[in-house]
C-alpha cells in the first residue's frame, strides 16, 4: 500500500486479450466488501506496444493508478520496465501485480500463494506423515513456474512432464533445489507408468480442456491414475474439465483453479490496499 490512502481506488488489469477476464468481478466485490470507492478497468495493451505499457505505469507513478494485475503476454517483459521485484516475483521470472511503494513500482507475483494456498483445501491431512511428497506437473509454460516455485519453497519433490522435453529441462534449470529433487521427464505413457506410484499430486498446467481450447484430456489415454493422488486442475472454465471426470472416476480427489484465480486475486488487493478480503466473499458467475 502507498504511504498516501487514496479516497478512490483506481485498480486494473493489463494484459491482450482480456475482454473476459473475471478479474473486475472479484475485485469490485473486494472493493464493495471492505467498503472502499473504486474501480478495476481493463487495459488492453498489445504483445509489442511497449509505450502502451510505459505509459500505463506512468500512471501509477504519479498516483492516476493505484495497482495494476499482469496476465498474458506481458507477465514478462513488464519487469524490465519495473524498479524493483520482490523475491518471489524474481524467482518466478514473472510479475502478476504492480504497485508503488517508497517512490518505487514494485513487481510482485501471487500465483504461488494462491496456488499453495488453496492446494491445501484438497491435500490437507491426506498424506500423514509422509516424509516427502511428490508432484507431477503437466505443461511446463507461465503458471507451472509459480506451481513449481510454490511446492518446491515448501519442501515437495518435483517431476514436470511435457510434450516437448527441451521446455520442462529448462525450467527445470531455473530453480535451484537444496532440499529438493526437480526433474525433467517425458510425456509418455511408459515412462509415466514407471513413475506412477510416486505421485502424490497431478497439477494441469496445459490449457487443455479450457473453453475455447483444444478440449479433451491432456492426460494419455489408457493410463491409469496415480493410486495415492489428488489432482488439482488450473482450469476454471470449464468448472470441471474432462481431465477432472475422469480422475474423479478414478477415485481421486480433485479441485478446478478458481480457488487459485480468486486467491491470487485477493493477495493483490490486499497489497494495494492493506485490507485482507475471506475468498468465501467471492461468489463469481462464470
Ligand atoms: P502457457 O504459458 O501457454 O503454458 C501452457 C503449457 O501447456 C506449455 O507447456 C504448453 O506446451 C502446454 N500445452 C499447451 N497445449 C498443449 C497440448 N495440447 N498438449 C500438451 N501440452 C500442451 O499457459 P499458462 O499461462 O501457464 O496457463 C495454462 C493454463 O492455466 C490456462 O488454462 C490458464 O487459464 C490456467 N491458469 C489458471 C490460473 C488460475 O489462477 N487458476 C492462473 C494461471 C493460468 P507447448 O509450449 O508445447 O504448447
Amino acid at each position: 500500500m502507498s504511504d498516501l490512502t487514496p479516497s478512490t481506488f483506481n485498480l486494473g488489469l493489463i494484459g491482450y486479450p482480456i475482454s473476459n477476464s473475471v478479474s473486475p468481478q472479484i475485485h469490485s466485490t473486494a472493493l464493495k466488501e471492505v467498503g472502499l470507492d473504486g474501480e478495476y478497468k481493463l487495459y488492453p495493451i498489445e504483445p509489442d506496444d511497449k509505450q502502451g505499457l510505459v505509459d500505463l505505469l506512468t500512471k501509477v507513478r504519479i498516483a492516476e493508478i493505484h495497482g495494476l494485475n499482469v496476465t498474458i503476454p506481458h507477465k514478462q517483459n513488464v519487469m524490465l520496465l519495473l524498479d524493483e521485484l520482490t523475491p518471489t516475483a524474481e524467482a518466478i521470472g514473472a510479475v502478476n501485480t504492480i504497485a508503488f511503494k517508497d517512490d518505487k513500482l514494485v513487481g510482485d507475483n501471487t500465483d504461488a500463494n494462491g496456488f499453495w494456498n488453496d492446494l491445501q483445501i484438497l491435500v490437507h491431512g491426506r498424506h500423514g506423515k509422509a516424509r516427502k511428497l511428490k508432484a507431477l506437473i503437466l505443461g511446463a509454460g507461465g503458471s507451472a513456474r509459480a506451481v513449481t516455485y510454490a511446492l518446491l519453497k515448501h519442501g515437495w519433490d518435483v517431476a514436470i512432464s511435457t510434450r516437448r522435453i527441451e521446455q520442462a529441462e529448462e525450467l527445470a534449470q531455473q530453480f535451484p533445489t537444496p532440499n529438493s529433487q526437480l526433474t525433467a521427464i517425458s510425456y509418455d505413457a511408459p515412462t509415466l507408468h514407471s513413475l506412477l506410484p510416486t505421485f502424490h499430486l497431478i497439477v494441469n498446467t496445459t490449457p487443455v480442456g479450457m473453453t475455447s481450447h483444444p478440449q479433451g484430456s491432456p492426460w494419455i489415454e489408457g493410463l491409469p491414475f496415480p493410486p495415492k493422488a489428488a489432482l488439482y486442475d488450473l482450469i476454471y472454465n470449464p468448472t470441471e474439465t474432462q481431465l477432472m471426470k475422469d480422475a474423479v472416476q478414478a477415485g481421486l480427489p480433485v479441485r478446478n483453479g478458481l480457488g487459485m484465480l480468486i486467491g491470487q486475486a485477493l493477495l493483490s488487493f490486499e497489497i494495494w490496499t492493506g485490507h485482507k478480503v475471506p475468498a468465501d466473499k467471492i461468489d463469481l458467475n462464470l
